[in-house]
Order: C-alpha cells, then sequence, then structure tokens
C-alpha cells in the first residue's frame, strides 16, 4: 500500500529517503512489535509476547485489547489497566531499555504520541478518575488519557471509524512540531491497521489518504515539506503487516490453556509435545514451535523439521525468541494462510485482514528512512539506528 501511494506527503518521503522491505518481530502483534521498535529487541528480551497470555506470577489472563468483547470477557477494568498501565509500568522488561529511556539518559528530549510502548523516566498524571500515575517520555500524549502538555487537541475517542484517533496525534504531531519541542518525536498512526481489519489488506485507501494528511500536518507546521526535512530526519515503518482472512477456528488444547487471538496463538500447560501433537490435524494452524532439551522444534502436519523456519522471514531467529521469551506459552502457533485464531471474546475479522503469524503478507513491512543511516532490515534495528543518529552510546546487554 505505501509503495503504490499517491498520498502527497508519503509520497514526498518516498522521494526523498532511501526504501527497503524490512522484517517485524513473531508473534506479528502490534503490542509485541511496539515493544520491539521501542527496545530495540524480540520477546526474549523485552517480554511482551502476544495480546492475550497467563501471566504466571499473578496466576491470570492478561488481555491487551484483541476486542472490547474480548476485553470484556477479561474484565473490562482489569483489561484496559493492563493495556494502559500495566504493560508499561510492569509487563515490559525492566533490563530492556526503551529509546525514550537511552536518549533522555543522554540529555535528550523525546515525545511519544499514542504508541503504546512508552516506558520513560517522566511521572504523568492522568485527569481522568482510575487512571494511576504512568512512566513517559517528557512529552507524552495517550488517547487523551495522559497529556504532559495543554495542545487544545480534539477528544481521541470521538469517532474512531472516521479517523479521530489519527486527527488527535496529528494535531498534537503539529503543535509539537510549530514549538520544535523534541529531539526524537515518536508518531503513531494506529487508524490504518483499524480500517485494513475490516476492509482487508490492500483495500484502506481511504484510512491511508488520513495517515498522509497526519504526515502533511507536521510539514505544514514546519513551513512545508522542505522545510521539515531540513529540520528532521525522518524513519517511517509499519510495525507488522496483514493478510486477507476467510475463516476462523476455535483452539481447544485437552489439558493446556489456550491464549489466542488474531493469526497467532500460545498454549501453556506441561508436556509442549504432547500439547503439540494434539494439534496435529488442526487445519488453521500452520505450524507449532516449542522448546525440547534447549532446542527450537518446528513442526507442521504431524511432523518436526526445522527447515520449515526457512520459509519465514527471519524465521529461525524469531520462531528462537518468541520461544524463550519468559512469559510466552510453551507452544506457540503460527496461523495458515486465510485462518485466524477467534479471541477470548469469539471475535475475528474473517472477511477482512489480520496478522500475527511467521508468514512474510504478516510479516513484512515498509521501511523508509530519510537524512539517517540506511533503512534497517528489521524493526529491532530502529533503535540502534535512532541513537546512532544522536551519536548516543548503545548501552551493553544488561
Ligand atoms: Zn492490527
Amino acid at each position: 500500500m505505501l509503495e503504490a501511494t499517491d498520498g502527497p506527503a508519503l509520497r514526498f518521503l518516498l522521494d526523498h529517503g532511501d526504501y527497503r522491505r524490512a522484517v517485524s518481530t513473531f508473534p506479528s502483534l502490534t503490542p509485541v512489535c511496539l515493544a520491539s521498535i521501542a527496545t530495540g529487541a524480540h520477546p526474549d528480551v523485552h517480554g511482551i509476547p502476544h495480546l492475550v497470555w497467563w501471566n504466571r506470577e499473578e496466576q491470570r489472563l492478561v488481555e491487551y485489547g484483541s476486542s472490547f468483547a474480548a476485553l470484556r470477557a477479561s474484565g473490562l477494568v482489569q483489561g484496559l489497566r493492563d493495556t494502559v498501565v500495566n504493560l508499561n509500568e510492569r509487563h515490559l522488561s525492566r533490563s530492556a531499555e526503551t529509546v525514550y529511556e537511552a536518549l533522555e539518559s543522554a540529555g535528550l528530549t523525546t515525545a511519544a504520541i499514542n504508541i503504546t510502548t512508552y516506558r520513560g523516566r517522566h511521572r504523568h498524571l492522568s485527569p481522568i478518575p482510575g487512571f494511576p500515575p504512568v512512566h513517559g517520555p517528557k512529552r507524552f500524549f495517550f488517547y487523551s488519557v495522559y497529556e504532559s502538555d495543554r495542545t487544545g487537541a480534539p477528544i481521541a475517542w470521538l469517532n474512531r471509524s472516521l479517523g479521530s484517533i489519527d486527527a488527535y496525534a496529528a494535531s498534537i504531531g503539529r503543535w509539537l512540531v510549530t514549538r520544535d519541542g523534541f529531539d526524537l518525536l515518536v508518531l503513531y498512526l494506529p487508524d490504518y491497521d483499524y480500517a485494513s481489519h475490516a476492509l482487508g489488506p490492500d483495500a484502506a485507501h481511504e484510512a491511508l489518504g488520513r495517515a498522509d494528511d497526519a504526515i502533511a500536518a507536521l510539514f505544514d507546521a514546519a513551513g512545508g515539506p522542505d522545510e521539515f526535512l531540513d529540520r528532521y530526519a525522518v524513519v517511517l515503518c509499519s510495525d507488522h503487516g496483514q493478510s486477507l482472512v476467510k475463516e476462523t477456528a476455535q483452539l481447544e488444547v485437552p489439558g493446556g490453556l489456550v491464549t489466542a487471538s488474531n493469526r497467532a496463538g500460545m498454549v501453556y500447560g506441561d508436556d509442549p509435545r504432547r500439547l503439540a501433537q494434539a494439534l496435529d490435524g488442526e487445519v488453521a494452524v500452520d505450524v507449532a514451535l516449542f522448546l525440547e532439551d534447549g532446542e527450537v522444534v518446528a513442526r507442521r502436519d504431524g511432523a518436526d523439521d526445522p527447515r520449515i523456519l526457512d520459509s519465514f522471514p527471519d524465521g529461525r531467529a524469531r520462531a528462537e525468541a518468541a520461544l524463550r521469551n519468559p512469559n510466552a506459552g510453551e507452544v506457540l502457533l503460527s496461523a495458515a494462510p486465510g485462518y485466524e485464531f477467534a479471541d477470548l471474546g469469539g471475535r475475528h475479522h474473517a472477511g477482512g485482514g489480520s496478522h500475527g503469524s511467521l508468514a512474510s503478507s504478516d510479516s513484512e513491512v515498509p521501511m523508509l528512512t530519510v537524512g539517517t543511516g540506511p533503512p534497517p532490515g528489521s524493526i529491532t534495528e530502529i533503535k540502534r539506528l535512532l541513537l546512532e543518529h544522536f551519536g548516543v552510546a548503545i548501552a551493553a546487554a544488561a
């Protein structure tokens, strides 16, 4: 969609930068991917395993909003708190440094709008009762729930399907650019993903046009696109792709706890080989993954074969990093082409778009850089690129 766009702002950036296709992480689901972008690491380091997972320490399900029905099924108040607060305050590994923490430790000012992985060192209060203080970058704006500055932006939630989330982000982005109020600004535009889930991949032209408008608003605030690029370098990417889905499956594994959503699933329980074998005949499952004697096992059509993973972009590395996440299930599942796993609320996107699997359609992302080093081949390399751009040393892994 980006490569074919005639949106003037996106086309301007494409014409002035270096472009390639890059690879996301696994599962290729937003909370996992955005944690990878923010920390420069896969889930084995940052700890976020899926949209929905079993918290072993607290012995309960965590649900980050697969759908409103899934949030309700997990307990609406708990689900909102997990999505908005606990993901950053509790679930994101302490040893994984975010790009906001790294740059602000070096004395730079970072800003984040709507991105769900935002952990920083500044404490922010919410004007909305029931939302506790969180820690974000110095300039922090989160869906009208947390706002570090009064900007006059409209309420984010007024009409999501008409693009009010991205309009909120554009309004704040314009405010920040007008003041040159940051060294790093992370602007997250999720309305395109929302529309693509409903309409299917390659169909959400109107929503992409609104994303283009949001970027054009930043250009305007700088005095025009050329003036914008005189002042700022740009990294433009997606966190994951999308595939067309037609069929839905409700997974059940005897003796195991299934957490599934979109095109990835996990099974928690003893004896991972037995749990994986229980899904041998399930047409919705393309590959089942588990660890045995410390080694990655990939299983398809009832047979183990590690070469299965070579057919996916970064397949072996992404599968291993997902399995070595301490919060992941014992078995990970990548959905078959055209299939989706129903979530806790029984919801799915059959007839539309979805993502989460190892497949390239879900896992390949556009990656464009303007005024920095060449575009990286993985979303986990964006943090390194940004730190190098600002001349900030990369901390040794914890
Ligand atoms: Zn999505």
